[in-house]
């Protein structure tokens, strides 16, 4: 596997692949590498000649009291994980190489569902990953990308971005890797107590008590008002517990298939989670 910290170095890197016309797959991360990670890369090498992975920490997408100083960054244990999944090429910039010494003055806002859930709450948390997701493609120009359905509404925020700007490649979207308890796997939850890591994985019980519920003819509304319930009682602070459309259009009943999607903190560490529920008719 190939190190590169430059956009330079990238462009060398990936110019022979080019000219041969192989196939690019690219996975974005933010580092602090875990399964939920590497399932992407191993998509990623099914599909693809050759795989790159981004590792950035980007500023831009966290708010003034988010943890971007404290982000764990990992890149020598990062690089070892991905060069055992098979990755070919990590690119690893800085912040410097990312954004440059002069100001940036072009913006991107994604509108309608990028309002919404994890939108309303983080102030333009999706305009930061559309601008570094639209750089990183820029700059590695894959014929796919692969993003984890964990972050469901970023996914659906990168596709409209796509559409909107035809930028030439295909999004893959790959399904949520847990933690055998039903944790989401997620960089953030390494910030957990003891005590917190135990609590955790009832975002994923909840939901998944949830969907029965809802299957055996439960008003949404009261499903959702368990949930929360729920989660406070387990020590939660509840930021969203919401339903959407798998296009994230609003649901008012359970009558077509149906997203539900929590976002709550324990302690300071907000974690987020979503379940597809099927609708049987
Ligand atoms: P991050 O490093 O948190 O920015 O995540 C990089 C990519 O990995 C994003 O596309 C995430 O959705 C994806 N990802 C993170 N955790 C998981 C998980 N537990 N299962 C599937 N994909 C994940």
């Amino acid at each position: 596997m190939k190190t590169e910290t430059t956009v330079q170095g990238l462009a060398a890197s990936l110019n022979p692949t080019r000219q041969a016309r192989k196939l690019i797959g690219f996975v974005p991360t933010m580092g602090n590498l875990h399964e939920g990670h590497l399932n992407l890369v191993r998509e990623a090498r099914k599909l693809c000649d050759v795989v790159v992975v981004s590792i950035f920490v980007n500023p831009i997408q966290f708010g003034p009291n988010e943890d971007f100083e404290n982000y764990p960054r990992t890149l020598v244990q990062d690089s070892q994980l991905l060069a055992d999944a098979g990755c070919d090429i990590l690119f690893a910039p800085s912040v410097e190489q990312m954004y440059g010494t002069q100001p940036r003055l072009t913006n991107i806002t994604v509108g309608g569902m990028a309002n919404d859930l994890c939108g309303a709450s983080r102030q333009g948390h999706f305009d930061g990953v559309a601008v570094v997701v639209t750089k990183l493609f820029n700059m590695v120009q894959p014929n796919y990308a692969f993003f984890g359905e964990k972050d469901y509404q970023q996914v659906a925020v990168i596709r409209q971005l796509v559409q909107d700007l035809n930028i030439p490649l295909e999004i893959i979207a790959v399904p949520i890797v847990r933690a055998d308890d039903g944790l989401a796997l997620s960089s953030r939850n390494g910030y957990l107590t003891e005590t917190q890591r135990s609590i955790a994985p009832s975002i994923y019980q909840n939901l998944q008590q949830a969907q029965q519920a809802l299957q055996q003819g439960q008003a949404l509304n009261d499903v959702l008002e368990t949930i929360k319930t729920n989660l406070i009682q387990a020590g939660f602070e509840i930021d969203y517990v919401e339903a959407r459309t798998p296009q994230l259009s609003a649901v008012n009943q359970f009558e077509q298939d149906t997203m539900l999607f929590v976002a709550a903190k324990l302690g300071t560490t907000r974690l987020i989670d979503n379940l597809f529920v099927k609708y049987m008719g």
